[in-house]
Parts: structure tokens; sequence; C-alpha cells
């Protein structure tokens, strides 16, 4: 069982300033020097006015990474902080996966390899995604790469040139606008909606769908929302895509962590092998975020272009990691269910809590672990409210709007902490509606 409750399965002294690894005693000794430095290099850097690309200002971020920096900051003046707000499994990596890395640290693998992965790690990957997916697929339509945030960048850098439309859901992860943004391609959100358990509407779908489309993006189980989509809502969005030549970006990420019934891709529909890309990895699966290790399946043809965007870019995942990736790939699955269920566990306990406070109303998530609750009645607006739990009651969350305009009205809290915590959490919040509503 890998060991968990620890909050974001980091001690806080490791997220001191620039990675530099101390205590947080030496962190605050250092931080009078580092003003120094810093006063000492800034003279020089604002010499010369930096000139960005203009594409640099159409590229936005990821709300968690701040949300994060800021509850840090309170911490280190003294406040205790329930962190809900990064979306990473908060257990230790598999035990065989981090005896596996070590043995090839040892035996060598230390050196550049192929900018695809390591046959054998792509025969794997193949293996498990015809399983699991029940789609033929073959090694060379694999593509192995660090997390699975580069397939999103490399699968848009590979297909989309300016105005070119991209459909992707709102909320959503909000890599996805971004990176559209930055490549000049027109972002065209799908609204998920809570009524339809944060699935999307076909018909909506349907008319949205122009002679610019492209790409669409779908992701099953969803963040920030938690919802799933089943056989007949894939089904459904295979009929409006029809024939058309429009690839499919399905980002599949948290297709292991599935609460009710059983994982579906567009992947495995008929006419939709050689139109989809699929996105999943180890990040989530394996409690693996800090290894970067993800991968694409996707034709072929496709498969050499991203490879060489990897070998621009990155060369080569790296290579102790990917003989790791092996290990979780055949080795014991049990610590995968373990975690699920203690998720599972989670969202009943949290989901269960925030229905009870005022103003709060919060659906069952299928999947992933999220819960995403409806605040509306709190009479707040989303990024209001997600500053004021911070800041007064010591919970760290996220505005729904930091998934886009659509999430206004919700906020995300991960379920990836102890029950402790989690119980904590809810005692804070409930405290302070009391106190402020
Ligand atoms: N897609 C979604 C929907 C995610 O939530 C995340 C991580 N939060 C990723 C992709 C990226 O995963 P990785 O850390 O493996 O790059």
């Amino acid at each position: 069982m890998p060991g968990g409750g620890h909050q974001l399965g980091l001690p806080s002294h490791l997220w001191t300033q620039e990675g530099k690894l101390g205590t947080a005693a030496q962190a605050t000794q250092r931080a009078g020097r580092d003003i120094i430095t810093t006063f000492a290099t800034m003279e020089k850097a604002t010499q010369h006015k930096l000139r960005l690309s203009e594409r640099m200002s159409h590229l936005g971020t990821e709300t968690a990474f701040e949300v994060l920096n800021q509850a840090r900051a309170l911490e280190r003046q003294g406040k205790d902080i329930v962190h809900l707000e990064i979306g990473e499994p908060d257990f230790d990596t598999p035990k065989n996966i981090i005896d596996a890395a070590v043995n090839a640290l040892h035996k060598g693998w230390t050196h550049y390899g192929p900018s695809a992965g390591f046959p054998d790690l792509r025969r794997a990957i193949a293996e498990e995604v015809s399983r699991s997916r029940e789609v033929a697929v073959d090694s060379d339509e694999v593509v192995v790469v660090p997390g699975g945030k580069p397939i999103i960048f490399f699968t848009l850098l590979a297909l989309i040139d300016s105005g070119d439309e991209v459909i992707y859901p709102n909320p959503g992860f909000p890599i996805y606008e971004s990176m559209i943004q930055y490549l000049g391609g027109k972002a065209i959100p799908i609204r998920l909606r809570e009524e339809k358990d944060f699935g999307l509407d076909v018909n909506e779908l349907a008319s949205l769908i122009t002679d610019r489309t492209k790409l669409i993006i779908l992701n099953s189980p969803q963040n920030p929302t938690g919802g799933v989509l089943g056989q007949n809502d894939i089904r459904d969005i295979a009929e409006v895509i029809g024939d058309r030549n429009i690839l499919v970006l399905s980002d599949e990420i948290y297709s292991r962590l599935i609460f009710e019934g059983k994982h579906h891709s567009i992947m495995s529909l008929a006419g939709f092998k050689d139109r989809t890309i699929l996105l999943d990895g180890f990040s989530k699966t394996y409690a693996m975020t800090g290894w970067r290790m993800g991968y694409g399946v996707m034709r072929s043809d496709l498969a050499t272009h991203i490879t060489r965007l990897m070998t621009n870019s990155n060369s080569c995942t790296a290579s102790f990691t990917q003989v790791a990736g092996i290990e979780a790939l055949h080795g014991d699955q049990s610590s995968v269910d373990q975690m699920r269920r203690e998720f599972q566990r989670r969202r009943d306990v949290f989901v269960a809590g925030l229905n009870r406070i005022q103003g709060f109303s919060c659906r069952l998530p299928k999947g992933a672990f999220y819960v995403f609750p409806n605040i509306t009645k709190t009479g707040w607006k989303s990024k209001k409210l997600a500053g004021a739990l911070l800041e007064e009651a010591g919970v760290a969350c996220l505005s729904g709007t930091a998934f886009g305009d659509y999430g206004e009205g919700y906020l995300r809290f991960s379920v990836a902490n102890s029950l402790e915590n989690l119980n904590k959490a809810l005692e804070r919040i409930e405290r302070w509606t009391k106190r402020s509503l």
C-alpha cells in the first residue's frame, strides 16, 4: 500500500524558493541574501527592455500553481493551510516502480534514448491500450513524452495553423485554451453543464462544428468536474462528428480513476482509431506526477511528426524513468485499485460534508479526484470566495473560473488529501460560512 496522507506528497521544506533544498529556517536565512542578490542583478536585467514575442501575450497558465505559491507564502507567515488546490495523488509511487528506476540507474540507463521512447515501453503501452480500449494498437503508434501535457502541446503544434478552430471543454483543463490561443488558433469552448452531470450537449457540439474545425478536445474523466463520458455520450459525439476530417484529442489521463462503470474511449469506435490522439500517462494512475512521463497514441504518420517535435524539444524522455514505466505497466496493479478505492471513500465523505454547508451543493463526481460544488447560493463570485477561504479559513482550493468562463459559480477541491485534512477543511469552511454569509 503506498503511503498516503501527507499534504501534496512533499514535505513543505522542499518547496523553498528556486528549488534549493533545505529546512524552513535555512530558507528564512537565505531570504535576506536572495533579496540582496536580486537587487544586484535587477539593475543589469532592466538595462535592456525585454522584447518578448507577440505570441507570449496569448499564453495562459495553470492557476493551481499560483494558488499553491500563495498558500506556501501564508504558511511561511505561520498560518495552517489545508491544501486542496493541486491535482496530484498524495500517495507515494509504488515501491516496485521506484525499485525498477533505482536498478535502472545502477545498470546505466542514464543515456539518451530514442525520441519516441524505448521500443519495450512503446510495446508495453501498445499492449495496455489495445487491451483497455479494445482496439489494436501498434508500437509505432505510440510516442512517449515527459508527462501528459506535452501531448497537448505537440498535438496542437503539429496540427493548428492560425485561424483553425479547436473545440474544447469549458470548464476544462486550462492548458487547452492557453495552447490553442498561443498558436493563433480559434478557441471554441463547449460548455459542460451541471444538469447533464457535466457532460456536453451534442446538439450544442453540432452547432459549433464548422469547415474550419480541425480538432475537438475531449476529456474523460474530467478535470475539474469529475464528469465521465459514458458509452452513449461517446457514441453520440462520434455520430455528430460523422465522417468529417476532424481529429479528436482524447485526454484520458484519469482513465484508471473511475468510480462507477467502465472507461470508454472514442478511439474504440469504428472509424475513430485513426482520427483520435489518445493522451494517457503515469502521473495520476501510479502517483508519478514528478517523474514526468506520459504518452500519446495516434496514427503512425502523425506519430513521426510528434516524434520530430520531441527531437527538437526534449530529445527523449528520461531513460531510467521509462524502464520504471515498463514495471508500472507489467507489475502488480493492486496499488492502483487501492488508491482508487481511497479516493472514492474521500470523495463520498467530502461531497456529503459540502452538501451540509449553507450555500454549497455538490454532485457526486464519477471519476478523477476532484469535486466541483456549485456555490452560487452563497451569493459570492467564485474567485472572491476561493480567495476568502484561503485567507480567512485556511483552505486552499481553486476558483471554477481557473478552468474557463463557464466555471463561474463553482469551486474545485482536490480530494487527494487525507480524510483527516478533508474533515478539517469541511469544519473550517462551515465555520467560515456561518461567520461570513
Ligand atoms: N490533462 C489533464 C486533464 C490534467 O488534469 C493533467 C494534470 N493536471 C494533465 C493532462 C497533465 O498531466 P501530466 O502531469 O502528466 O503532464
